[in-house]
């Protein structure tokens, strides 16, 4: 992939789980880092991150999260270090906003990663968010509630799939985000901006319209607030890195230039800083 104008978006996919997460692929030929660097090159990619769901202990971190701790991240340090790839791999992960302030991730371990995705919108999880069936109403709140906490936290990065809810428990995603007022996106997306907290263009739900038509007046305010994206394909398997074509197809749709972008310098310069 060549830099030939400002459209063109970077070239790395920072949103990658390998067998570690409890959803992903448990096949080494299909969901391990050296087979994940491997398709990467072949896509042109210069950088991955890995982005396995992270949880420190609490006894308030659901139940899922059981196997999710600091080994895992010892692991994937592992994997990437005997990786030998041209690819840079960054080691970083997903973790979870459980409620509106508390999360499976804290300031202190964050930097000991290299990147921080914080999902704030699992509430296809029994014990996050509003339960299946709420209505809309509740739904787009909880929503919001969520995201205004998730990008005022200074360790995260970015907000992995802002207002997207897997397997939409709520209903058509479209009528929740139409709920949330415009100036209530405004007032998050100030926030994100003077915070530092990008927002993810998500590959696995860019490939639905419905979810491109749920997020698209966000993302439009969020540019417009001067907030940074990234881009990650959310890949449960090696194959799937292919979404962040639908990623890159969505930013071109909402005009993003590539200084809308985290830059790939910033992110390899935080890594540093945090050394
Ligand atoms: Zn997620
Ligand atoms: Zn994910």
């Amino acid at each position: 992939m060549q830099d030939t104008n400002n459209q063109t978006p970077p070239p790395y996919d920072l949103h990658i789980h390998t067998g570690l997460s409890p959803c992903a692929v448990h096949d080494e030929a299909l969901s391990s880092v050296i087979v994940y660097a491997q398709e990467a090159k072949r896509r042109g990619l210069e950088i991955i991150c890995i982005t396995d769901h992270f949880a420190l202990p609490a006894d308030w971190v659901p139940k899922w999260y059981e196997n999710s701790g600091p080994e895992i991240i010892q692991r994937v340090r592992k994997a990437a270090a005997a990786a030998d790839s041209d690819v840079e791999i960054l080691v970083g992960c997903e973790a979870e906003m459980v409620a509106p302030g508390r999360v499976t991730i804290d300031a202190q371990f964050a930097r000991e990663l290299d990147f921080v995705l914080l999902a704030a919108s699992h509430f296809h999880f029994n014990d996050i968010g509003p339960q299946r069936g709420a209505s809309p109403e509740t739904a787009a709140s909880k929503m919001v509630e969520y995201l205004d906490a998730a990008v005022r936290l200074p360790f995260v990065d970015a907000v992995a799939h802002p207002l997207v809810v897997p397997n939409d428990p709520f209903g058509d995603p479209r009528a929740v985000a139409a709920l949330i007022t415009d100036d209530r996106m405004h007032r998050i997306c100030a926030a994100a901006a003077a915070h530092n907290v990008a927002l993810e263009i998500n590959g696995a739900a860019a490939v639905h319209e419905r979810y491109r038509d749920a997020t698209h007046r966000l993302f439009s305010i969020a540019r417009d607030e001067g907030v940074r994206f990234t881009v990650g394909s959310d890949a449960h398997s090696a194959p799937r890195i292919d979404t962040l074509d639908a990623a890159w197809d969505f930013a071109g749709e909402l005009g993003l230039a590539r200084e809308d972008f985290l830059d790939p310098a910033v992110l390899l310069g935080r890594r540093q800083d945090r050394g």
